[in-house]
């Protein structure tokens, strides 16, 4: 107490242990609880006439944290008896306003006597005076015959803040919209909470009434923050007990410990079984590295599925998001301000001031991120989505607001092919729409082909048929009573559809391995080195194409990791570095190569080495046979870039390229033009 009576008023907070107050006196700990209001003024009082300076600055808090377990309530659970009593709320903060200054204690002159007159403000409405009081001195004139002016100067302003928190996702059931609350930040407590902190906010829940014209019945509720505390520990929310960590270490060196992981992934979804490992292996996650010149370098891995409608994307990333602690899931065209990175707005929320945001790559940091319809992503976030990818921050420059959030999360997207369905005959890198600066981020990326295929159909179908059944029988309280048909056979036959591991279980067993930070072997490092330089061979010469770049040999370091950790091992093995050239290697295999040929510029830049040659032969033809007013026609264009075997449909395509690039030109209609000497690249 002394301490603070030295370094007040710069620093006014008192912070008590609520376990200090019951072991002092649990009646007033009791009663803390019930009547924070009024225990906690008292408090204050008490201190203030114990420091001196108390008359020059009124601000002096009393600030309580450890809440007992009971008053932790979940937004969902708040009721009218929690009123005015004190809560522990525990929650991710989506949006904080600008910090701006509330008057408290404001004074007032009146114009006709000069006499000054104080009026303490409570609460958002501000209250003038209602008459020049006779008692304390005034003319005793009321507000029809003065008026009263306020004086800044003296009165007294404090900083305020208001945000507005949302229920964590994991303890959220089955896909619910999570709930939201506000809360009001004062004084020294401001400015200190981003969008994107998971804190506890310990505080009394407030009512204000609604409607401004016409008063309602009805009343909004509010949490008056009295301290704030932050979760700690990245995977705290996952309790992992002595007995789990046992079951854990069992698991790891049970001999077919990946394939029960792979198993655990979406088991009602037939097939994608690398798809599935891989998206294990994004689960455990690379190493993130803090180099010696400051880079930080991700261990984040992110997955792209794109994919034919129907072939179980959006199931499956909704089963992940339920998956991965820490898991959202959201889909492209999400309708909030914020999207999926973040925004800077003004509206009713601030009252005035300018809020930011938090997107859904913001929730989920440290976490997983599955973004659903990828493709429709607004241009803000397109443009903003980069630097999450590869720093795992965000930043809003708007409107005075410069900020940097964090959004440290793996991404699983999922996107359709750029006409609804891959047309096989054509490359499939040409139909992804997605900017290739984007998609070269993704560390692998899935395409999911729905062709007619008998073979492959019967077992699907059958695989689809087998889930439902098993889901219907599962619905009959006692099975063994059903006669029509054999439903404990059913059940028998489709054990197979049950994840390997509890879900439980599961998200334990990850987060657990998160603790592990494993180091590459020789053995694997050989192997990486191996594979990067002899598949970067086949580009060799002067007429080749670039099979793959140091953006695949990150992906398969970060693999690899992911590879180690999934056994809890500290040690990248050979095996490991196996594990992710073999998922590598299938997912180029269909992306990354035309005519056989390896070709990473299909991603990287979208536009493979064959087509290049052949823009630049489109574009010489352009030059050739343009007139001075005409141009040349698109007709013409085709024909003599037949004869040089490029087809019709690409001479089109290419064309368009070249337009949106603004290398050439239609100076009328179907009739092509080049535009400036330029090269292209
Ligand atoms: P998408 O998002 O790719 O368009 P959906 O996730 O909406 O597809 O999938 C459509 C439905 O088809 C889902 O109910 C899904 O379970 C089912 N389905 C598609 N492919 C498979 C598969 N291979 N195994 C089991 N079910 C599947
Ligand atoms: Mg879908």
């Amino acid at each position: 107490m002394s301490a603070l009576a030295d370094l007040y008023p710069d620093v006014r907070s008192i912070y008590i242990d609520f376990l200090e107050v019951e072991k002092f006196d649990p009646d007033l700990a009791n009663y803390t609880l019930i009547n924070p209001t009024l225990s906690i003024k008292s408090a204050e009082v008490a201190v203030k006439r114990m420091v001196s300076h108390a008359l020059t600055n009124p601000f002096l808090h009393f600030r309580i944290k450890g809440l007992p377990r009971d008053s932790r309530i979940e937004i969902r659970k708040l009721r009218a008896k929690h009123l005015g009593t004190f809560v522990s709320i525990e929650g991710l903060v989506r949006k904080a306003t600008e910090v701006r200054p509330r008057v408290t204690i404001a004074e007032f002159e009146c114009v006709r006597c000069l006499h000054r007159i104080t009026v303490e403000q409570e609460g958002m409405l501000f209250h003038e005076p209602l008459e020049c009081s006779k008692d304390d001195g005034g003319c005793g004139r009321g507000t029809g015959s003065t008026k009263f002016k306020l004086l800044t100067d003296p009165s007294k302003f404090v900083d305020t803040q208001k945000i507005e928190i949302q229920e964590p996702p994991e303890g959220l059931r089955g896909g619910a919209q999570p709930e939201r609350l506000v809360g009001y930040i004062d004084d020294d407590l401001s400015g200190r909470i981003s969008p994107g902190d998971r804190i506890m906010l310990n505080g009394i829940l407030r009512s204000q009434q609604k409607g401004s014209q016409v008063k309602s019945t009805l009343f909004e509720i509010s949490l008056d923050t009295n301290s704030i505390e932050y979760e700690e520990h990245e995977y705290e929310e996952v309790l992992i007990t002595p007995e789990d960590e046992l079951k854990i270490h069992e698991f790891a060196a049970s001999p077919d410990a990946f394939d029960r992981i792979i198993a655990s992934i979406s088991p009602t979804i037939y097939g994608y079984e690398q798809e599935k490992e891989a998206m294990a292996l994004q689960l455990f996650g690379g190493v993130s590295k803090l180099m010696d010149d400051g880079t930080r370098i991700r261990g984040d891995i992110h997955i792209a599925l794109i994919g034919d409608p129907g072939t179980a994307k959006s199931q499956i990333l909704r089963y992940m998001a339920q998956l991965a602690p820490r898991g959202i899931y959201t889909s492209g065209k999400s309708s909030s301000a914020a999207g999926l990175t973040a925004a800077a707005v003004k509206d009713e929320f601030g009252e005035g001031r300018w809020t930011l945001e938090a997107g859904a790559l913001v929730l989920a940091d440290k976490g997983l991120c599955c973004i659903d319809e990828l493709d429709k992503m607004n241009d803000q976030d397109r443009s903003a989505i980069h630097e999450s990818l590869e720093q795992g921050t965000i930043s809003v420059a708007k409107a005075g607001i410069t900020a940097t959030l964090q959004s440290r999360c793996a991404v699983l997207g999922a996107a359709n092919p750029k006409y609804g369905r891959f047309d096989a005959s054509r490359n499939i890198a040409e139909q992804i729409d997605l900017p290739p600066a984007l998609l070269s981020r993704f560390d692998a990326i899935f395409t999911m082909t729905d062709r007619p295929n008998a073979e492959q159909d019967r077992k699907v179908a059958k695989h689809i048929l087998k889930a439902h059944r098993r889901g219907e029988v599962k619905l009959h309280e006692s099975p063994e009573k059903i006669t029509a048909v054999d439903a404990m056979e059913i059940l028998r036959d489709s054990k197979d559809l049950m994840p390997a591991m509890e879900r439980d279980f599961f998200r334990k067993y990850v987060a657990y391995s998160k603790r592990i930070t494993p180091i590459m072997s020789d053995e694997a490092v050989r192997t990486l080195e191996g594979y990067y330089v002899s598949i970067r061979k086949l580009g060799e010469g002067d007429e080749a194409s670039v099979p793959i770049t140091a953006r695949q040999l990150e992906a398969l370091i970060r693999m690899s990791e992911a590879s180690a950790r999934a056994r809890l091992s500290s040690l990248v093995s050979g095996e490991d570095a196996g594990r992710s050239i073999k998922i590598v290697e299938y997912y180029l295999g269909k992306v990354a190569s035309e005519g056989g040929k390896r070709d990473i510029d299909l991603i990287a830049t979208g536009t493979s080495r064959s087509q290049r040659d052949q823009m630049y032969e489109l574009r010489n033809l352009v030059q050739q046979l343009s007139d001075e007013r005409r141009g040349v026609s698109a007709e013409e264009l085709i024909q003599k870039a037949g004869a040089k075997n490029i087809p019709e449909d690409r001479v089109r395509a290419l064309l368009k390229r070249l337009s949106d690039a603004g290398e050439v030109y239609s100076p009328q209609a179907g009739y092509f033009k080049l535009a400036s000497g330029e090269r292209i690249g």
